[in-house]
């Protein structure tokens, strides 16, 4: 039988240092798919091509043409239910931090404030050749006056956004923070993940390996859901909500 809500909330409530891991899945009920659900983006598209460096570096418009539509989708939407929980976790001192994955800035809209975006965040442009930062809006701006609708720098080359792409390496001092509350995390709550994206899904296993536990709230299967302490399934919006509520928060 699965856990329930009240279980996770009696582990928050025992624990010292808990941190939050958060992926697509704590998105799906704003609106934005996840990657490997049915309906998800990897029906449509191969993410690891559309969004690899390596695309980005030979075919930009076509990397351009896959994220633009993204950038505007991803605007239009707020945070949901379970973002709003996890910003009030961290309020009452029930979580340390937040780790994620996603780029969305959802969590940081919804006023989580020790923040760790392990793939970089839907922030900013950036070039990759003079390290040039500009807005998001500017970048758009550059998009869509482009013939090619592809942003270019100052100094000529095309812009990315703040976001890591596959075949990049992820931002190390967002690494770095993350390990270091992995090492010193009694309890690691993973929301939405498929815990399939090295190696940030490694530090689930470090927590357990150092003594702390485990819970995972996502609907699919995870390659570490035996050793999890407890195992919700479900909406996320609706599980954190009642975990909030059971607190007391
Ligand atoms: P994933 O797509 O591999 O897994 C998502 C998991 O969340 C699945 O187990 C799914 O069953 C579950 N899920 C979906 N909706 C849920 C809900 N409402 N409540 C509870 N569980 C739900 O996602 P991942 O592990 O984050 O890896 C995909 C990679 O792509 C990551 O790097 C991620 O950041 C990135 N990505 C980000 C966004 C975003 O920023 N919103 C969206 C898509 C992908």
């Amino acid at each position: 039988m699965d856990d329930t809500p009240q279980d996770l909330a009696r582990l928050l409530g025992e624990a010292e240092h808990a941190i939050a891991l958060t992926g697509a899945g704590m998105s799906t009920e704003s609106g934005i798919p996840d990657f490997r659900s049915p309906g998800g983006v990897w029906e449509k598209h191969d993410p690891t091509v559309v969004g690899s460096l390596s695309v980005f570096l030979s075919q930009p418009e076509l990397f351009w043409q896959f994220h633009r539509p993204r950038i505007d989708m991803i605007a239009s939407v707020d945070p949901n239910p379970a973002h709003h929980a996890i910003a009030a976790l961290e309020r009452s001192g029930h979580l340390r931090a937040v780790v994620t994955q996603n780029i969305d800035r959802l969590h940081a809209r919804a006023g989580s404030r020790d923040l760790i975006e392990v793939h970089g965040s839907l922030d900013r442009g950036h070039c990759l050749r003079c390290e040039s930062d500009l807005t998001l809006e500017e970048t758009v701006r550059r998009a869509d006056a482009a013939e090619d609708g592809v942003p270019r720098c100052e100094c000529g080359f095309q812009l990315k956004t703040g976001v890591v792409q596959f075949g990049e390496a992820l931002p190390a001092s967002a690494i770095q923070a993350a390990h270091d509350h992995a090492l010193r995390a009694d309890l690691i709550l993973v929301v939405g993940s498929s815990l399939a994206v090295s190696p940030v899904n490694q530090m689930a296993q470090m927590v357990v390996d150092g003594g702390g536990r485990l819970a995972i709230l996502t609907e699919g299967d995870t390659p570490f859901d035996d050793i999890a302490s407890v195992r919700l399934r479900g909406r996320a919006g609706v599980q954190l909500t009642e975990v909030v509520q059971a607190l007391g928060i």
